[in-house]
């Protein structure tokens, strides 16, 4: 059953295709008819649209970095351009030879750098750190992904800096195991602000899931290797949590 679903998803995408294609055709070939000039118009309209969106947003997002100040107005067309660009950046940059993990990496510098040219005009108050359970000693018996409290605070790992920190700020910190894990927590906590732990591939897809939400992404260390005892600039935490706590750039 399992398979017969996806190849018939593909063989309705094959003919989603084609259809594409024969009215692509028909809308050429045939351009002097009345109604195939009223599509014509409709989709070259459409295109000019998505097209300045994507260029209002980029320029935008340029002048914002160059001024370290977001424009509040044009936030969500930043966002989008962003969104819709991206994969296609990813893509360049591979045939340019640029690893995947650079190219996301420099996506949260600019995402964090938008996030920080704000004034949200309000100190935050419901702010969580979402950490990866990589940052866990591997060899740590105690579970803290349903209550990061069962920690024994022990020293060995970034957990028990992470907990202190929570505590000194007042916010929660949970530690979850993946992507799925970290958008319900999100879905379950509310919070108004994330300062999210991770790894470049998790940050990326986490930081475009939660728009809306302001999110600094910190890129975990891995002496290691990855997913095996990291680590984390306890100093960028701190400074994300302290950012949200007076509100934004004031
Ligand atoms: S600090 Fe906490 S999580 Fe880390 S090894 Fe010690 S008890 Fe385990």
């Amino acid at each position: 059953m399992r398979k017969r679903l996806f190849i018939g998803l593909l063989v309705i995408s094959l003919f989603f295709l084609l259809l594409l294609f024969a009215g692509a055709w028909w809308l050429v070939s045939y351009r002097g008819l009345v109604i195939n000039k009223i599509i014509l118009t409709f989709i070259t309209a459409a295109v000019v649209f998505l097209l300045f969106m994507l260029v209002t947003g980029l320029a935008a997002m340029v002048w914002s970095l160059w001024r370290a100040r977001t424009i509040p107005l044009l936030h969500n067309i930043m966002l989008s351009a962003t969104n819709m660009l991206f994969p296609l950046a990813i893509a360049i940059g591979k045939g340019l030879g640029l690893s995947e993990d650079r190219v996301k990496n420099s996506f949260i510098n600019v995402s964090n750098h938008l996030v920080r040219g704000r004034d949200y005009a309000r100190p935050f108050k419901n702010i969580i750190i979402l950490a990866p359970h990589c940052l866990q000693w591997v060899y740590c018996p105690h579970k803290i992904t349903i209550d990061v409290h069962n920690c024994r605070e022990c020293g060995r790992c970034p957990v028990s800096t992470l907990l202190k920190i929570a505590r000194r700020y007042d916010v929660q910190l949970r530690v979850v195991t993946g992507g799925t894990f970290a958008r319900k927590v999100v879905r379950d906590v509310k919070p108004e602000a994330i300062v999210a732990i991770a790894c470049e591939r998790d940050l990326t897809s986490g930081i475009q899931d939660i728009a809306g939400l302001p999110v600094i992404g910190i890129v975990n260390e891995r002496p290691e290797g990855p997913c095996f005892n990291t680590k984390v600039d306890y100093g960028k935490v701190e400074e994300a949590i302290q950012f949200f706590l007076k509100g934004g750039l004031r």
